[in-house]
């Protein structure tokens, strides 16, 4: 059995969290393989790492003394390394790398967050170093080398057996340090468990699991035990998300799943984020709820337009041609709406609104605003009747208007318009009609 493990910036965030990772990692023998951010947040009030990394390289660039901003981060790390007793030489290190900062790129500059916390990691578990530059490889354009990365990683495990590799970063073939995108170190995770073929990718935060509603919502809501990709997916872009969505790629080709936990309570069951999830008795039809505020919708209405050819594709080019992504396209017979982002047409949109004019010609063009969508999703209302009566029944019940509807044929969610007033107490409505009850 493979366990990857990897643990967020706030599970690494001082040495008492450094214990936790060590408590977890020694109650598991599959767990020989692990993967950390940098340090991250100790309360709410503090700062990442990751955060002072990039400020010291704004400071650098704009030739603004970085000393203060160096100094604390390296109390940050020797801290850490002092409370453990360990023998790296934090302090020294951490001047080796200051006194080049002038030398160094912004992508090196900031991926030494991960690397040290990864060092002391390292020393801290007994488990080898594995310096993601030498393991994680990019291609010239940017893009991950999948195929090499993978066989590196893979050789590794045969010679050690067991090893701390920082997330966030990896190389060029000519050891150009590279970064992922922020949050990125769940990307590292999943080539690792991706790599070694792993039975499960473990990424321990500081949530219990995935969500089934936003928390500053709904009070105290439950985390969803199982969910699959698709749904994660459909939760992620309307707003939802604990995980990269860029994480999801290389183990859910290998069919690996993925485990949401939390590093101060590892008893909790936390997410099981896989490919299928077989029905189990009692299962919630809903998964979870997303939402986000700030939609608008062009409606656009035109006689005979059902018996004419085009109209509907010319309004779509215009959208094409001013760059903006559309979201929805609730149609009628006559009529439709085109539901887009409102931050995405904001400066567009009376332009957008001529262009329709002049090139469709039709009886009327409005633009609604202050449109929330709100997405519920659950693999299990496939094929089953009857859940999106009781949904819009509870809501009629409750006076919240809809603005929209929309279900794709996959069946694996239901989104509705309602004003942006209207959203937060929406979300509540359908959490207590179908949420709160489950186990
Ligand atoms: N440390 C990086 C960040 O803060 C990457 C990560 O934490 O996954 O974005």
């Amino acid at each position: 059995m493979i366990k990857i493990t990897k643990f967020g910036g706030s599970s690494v965030a001082d040495a008492g969290q450094f214990k936790k990772v060590k408590r977890i990692i020694e109650s598991d023998d599959a767990r020989r393989f692990v993967v950390v951010s940098a340090a991250g947040k100790r309360n709410s009030g503090d700062n990442k790492i990751t955060d002072l990394l990039y400020l010291v390289d704004a400071h650098r660039t704009y030739h603004v003394d970085c000393t203060p901003l160096l100094d604390d981060i390296k109390q940050r790390f020797v801290d850490i390394a002092t409370e453990l007793k360990l023998s790296y030489p934090m302090a020294e290190k951490f001047d080796e790398f200051a006194a080049g900062i002038q030398t160094h790129s912004t992508e090196y500059i900031v991926s030494r967050g991960e690397y040290f916390t990864a060092q002391l990691m390292s020393e801290y578990l007994g488990f080898p170093f594995a310096d993601a530059a030498d393991y994680v490889r990019f291609h010239h354009d940017g893009t991950l080398d999948m195929e090499r990365s993978c066989e590196r990683i893979h050789d590794l495990v045969v010679r050690e057996g067991c090893f701390v590799l920082p997330g966030f970063y990896g190389a060029t073939s000519e050891g150009d340090v590279k970064l992922f995108s922020r949050g990125g170190g769940d990307i590292s995770g999943s080539i690792v468990a991706r790599a070694l073929n792993a039975d499960l990718y473990e990424n321990w935060t500081d949530v219990s699991g995935f969500l089934t509603a936003d928390p500053r919502i709904v009070p105290r809501p439950r985390a969803i035990r199982r969910i699959t990709f698709d749904e994660m997916h459909e939760l992620s872009y309307m707003g939802a998300s604990v995980l990269h969505e860029e994480a999801i790629f290389p183990v859910r080709e290998a069919n690996i799943p993925i485990a949401i936990l939390n590093t101060n309570h590892p008893e909790e069951r936390g997410t099981i984020i896989q490919e299928r999830v077989e029905p189990e008795e009692g299962d919630p039809v809903i998964t979870g709820i997303a939402g986000k505020k700030d939609f608008l919708t062009v409606h656009v209405s035109k006689t005979k337009m059902s018996n004419s050819v085009g109209v509907l594709s010319a309004a779509l080019n215009i959208f094409e041609r001013y760059g903006v992504s559309v979201e929805h396209v609730p149609t009628g017979i006559d009529s439709f709406g085109i539901v887009v982002n409102g931050a995405d047409v904001k400066d567009k949109i009376y332009a957008i609104v001529a262009d329709i004019q002049h090139e469709i010609k039709p009886d009327e063009v409005k633009v609604i605003d202050e449109l929330a969508l709100i997405s519920v999703v659950g693999r299990n209302m496939s094929n089953r009747p009857g859940t999106s009566g009781r949904l819009f029944d509870e809501l009629g019940k409750k006076g919240v208007n809809i603005r929209l509807i929309t279900q794709s044929s996959q069946e694996i969610n239901i989104i509705f318009g309602v004003n942006n007033a209207d959203f937060e107490r929406t979300i509540r409505v359908v959490y207590d009609a179908f949420l709160d009850e489950t186990e």
